[in-house]
């Protein structure tokens, strides 16, 4: 790797997709650009991520005949997030989200599919949709990046096979043995991955979050932005009120970098900073599902340069998860959101009295809200229960469903088994008779189809994470009744953090007094949440940080991009 500059136009700490977008879009707009990434590897929590972005009104739905008036998911934002409903970042992220993925598609190697299918979390509000506001990153044949192929992180070790990068083509493994279509599939990219593990030492297609970050990282190398892994932000330089560079630390030691244009903090938030998680959130301990190495830097250097933080009027402080602690084979353990499992017909979950608490097909983040709501900031933890069935079907959390075996997770004490429900709630610690009572319950309802209870199937979100090929009238419902029966320890966690750095529709980090500290911009979840710490739809984290980096590159630039309308006046006034 060549050695870190001395100046250059715009620096860019992180390598997430905020970092990214905001690095390739700045070097396409003529900007020379240093990318800076601490760990040894480029990527952050965008590479172990799903890739999915929402955009509404998004061209590939607007080409597929999906086409909405911007007052539509206007009215669904307003209904999520009431008094969060910041105007004018939210009119920027609405006007200028599909302007982004439109660009990005042009210029750069990033290309997208739709997710004309997936449905808004809270289907029951006003201005919800069923599809046409998802797009994800196309799969990327990563071996263009050549020579940086190797520091392109690799897939979430828990979410591949054979170091395979998993995405939309999910759904054939889940099928593989019960179709022909998917098991050639999978049988094919097994066949791929193993060669090119043979050949390159790691496989070239990547798929979601892996994609995206690799195609940006394509562009990036193209547009001649310097890539630079194993490189920290220390502190950042200000002169005469301005941000003008910062300290930078690798293992040559200590380099001052000048950066004309400004900095962009892209350090993906603060899910690993123990003290900001005792600050802000309510129940620690917390076991956030992104890398270690999201410490909360960013948040920190832009304070100690006088930047303001947005935390205590957001609905939340993170994107909450529930999480499951996952001893890792070589001594470690690593924290895995259970974000698909909870959906298909056969699951519950219980709380210590062996009760259930939530619809457990709802969104991750609403699942761990009623958990903290029931708790009241005592201990969270919960247990997602099935039966034999349902874990070969399936899988739990980190278990595969068959012919993966099952028999390391019991020995190493993630999975609970039992021969009925009270042997299982024994063995992993709740209350025998209230399990009892509970499934009992349950199972009545679920023979047809039904949930009374907590409604689990009731809105289309919850539909498409069910089983669609279901024989019941509920593809989110069915009995748990045939032994032996299983049961996985979920605990607080996160997918990344929504309290972050005060920033103004052009993402321009504010100051106490709110007016913007020139030269310092953020970007992905360093920026506090354009949705009020509130989760309207899967992809709200991805989807602004595309979009708000390419906002912050155009400023950064000197190409203002002007504000929708009604806040023309402060757009104006920027360009000025
Ligand atoms: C399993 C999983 C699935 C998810 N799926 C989705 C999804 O489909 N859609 C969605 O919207 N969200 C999803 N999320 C959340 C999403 O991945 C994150 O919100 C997003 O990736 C954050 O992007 P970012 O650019 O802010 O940070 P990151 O991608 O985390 O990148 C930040 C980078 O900054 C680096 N860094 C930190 N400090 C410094 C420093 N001092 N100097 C230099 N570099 C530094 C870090 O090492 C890191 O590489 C998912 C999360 C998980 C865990």
């Amino acid at each position: 790797m060549p050695a870190l500059p001395t100046s250059c136009d715009l620096l860019v700490v992180g390598s997430g997709a905020g970092g990214l977008a905001a690095a390739v879009t700045a070097a396409a707009l003529g900007l020379r650009v240093v990318v800076v990434e601490k760990e040894g590897c480029f990527g952050g929590t965008t590479a172990w991520s799903g890739g999915w972005m929402w955009v509404p009104c998004n061209p590939l739905a607007v080409a597929a005949g999906i086409v909405e008036d911007v007052a539509e998911p206007r009215r669904y934002l307003q209904a999520v997030m009431g008094a969060q409903f910041e105007a004018e970042r939210v009119e920027a992220f609405l006007a200028h989200a599909p302007a982004a993925v439109r660009w990005f598609a042009e210029h750069t190697a990033l290309q997208f599919v739709d997710g004309n299918t997936i449905p808004d979390f809270h289907g029951r509000l006003p201005g919800a949709r069923t599809g046409g506001r998802s797009v994800c990153a196309a799969p990327f044949e990563a071996g263009v990046l050549g020579p940086l192929l190797p520091l392109l992180k690799p897939p979430h070790p828990l979410m591949s096979w054979l170091g395979m990068s998993i995405g939309s083509d999910l759904k054939h493994f889940l099928r593989a043995g019960r179709s022909w279509d998917s098991t050639a599939y999978v049988a094919r990219r097994v066949l791929r991955q193993l060669a090119e593990r043979a050949l390159h030492g790691q496989g070239r297609l990547r798929m979601g979050g892996n994609a995206l970050v690799a195609a940006l990282l394509a562009s990036a190398q193209q547009r001649g932005v310097a890539l630079h892994a194993g490189h920290a932000v220390r502190r950042l330089r200000v002169e005469g009120g301005r941000v003008t560079g910062a300290l930078v630390s690798s293992a040559a030691g200590d380099h001052t970098l000048h950066a004309s244009a400004g900095v962009v903090l892209a350090c993906g938030g603060f899910p690993h900073d123990r003290a900001r998680q005792r600050q802000w959130f309510a129940t620690t301990p917390h076991w956030s599902a992104a890398p270690a190495g999201n410490t909360g830097d960013g948040l920190r250097l832009g304070e100690a340069a006088g930047a303001a933080l947005k935390a205590d009027d957001l609905a939340d402080p993170a994107a909450w998860a529930p999480c499951s602690v996952v001893p890792m084979p070589g001594g470690g353990t690593l924290n895995f959101p259970h974000l698909l499992e909870r959906g298909k017909p056969g699951l519950i979950a219980v709380d210590a009295n062996g009760e259930r608490f939530v619809n457990e097909a709802g969104n991750y983040h609403s699942f761990m809200r009623a958990r903290f709501h029931k708790t009241q900031g005592r201990e969270a933890q919960a247990w997602l229960v099935c039966d034999h069935r349902f874990i070969r079907r399936w899988g739990l959390g980190a278990v595969r469903p068959w012919p993966f075996t099952l028999g390391r997770w019991l020995a190493n004490g993630y999975l609970r088994r039992g021969a009925t429900p009270a042997d299982l709630a024994r063995a992993a610690g709740f209350s025998a008779t209230g399990f009892e009572r509970t499934l009992a319950a349950y199972n009545e309802t679920a023979r047809e189809g039904r949930d009374p209870a907590f409604d689990r199937g009731g809105t289309p979100y919850d539909r498409m994470q069910g089983d669609p090929h279901h024989p019941g009238p509920n593809p989110c419902v069915a009995p748990i009744e045939r032994g032996p029966f299983y049961a996985v320890r979920v605990v607080p966690g996160s997918l990344g953090t929504f309290a972050g750095l005060a920033v103004d529709a052009h993402a321009r980090v504010l100051q106490a007094n709110g007016q913007p500290l020139p030269g310092l911009y953020a970007a992905g979840n360093d920026m506090a949440s354009v949705m009020g710490g509130h989760y309207p739809s899967g992809g709200i984290t991805l989807g602004p940080a595309l979009t708000f980096a390419w906002v912050a590159a155009h400023h950064a630039a000197g190409r203002v991009l002007p504000l929708p309308a009604p806040a023309l006046e402060t757009a104006s006034e920027a360009s000025s």
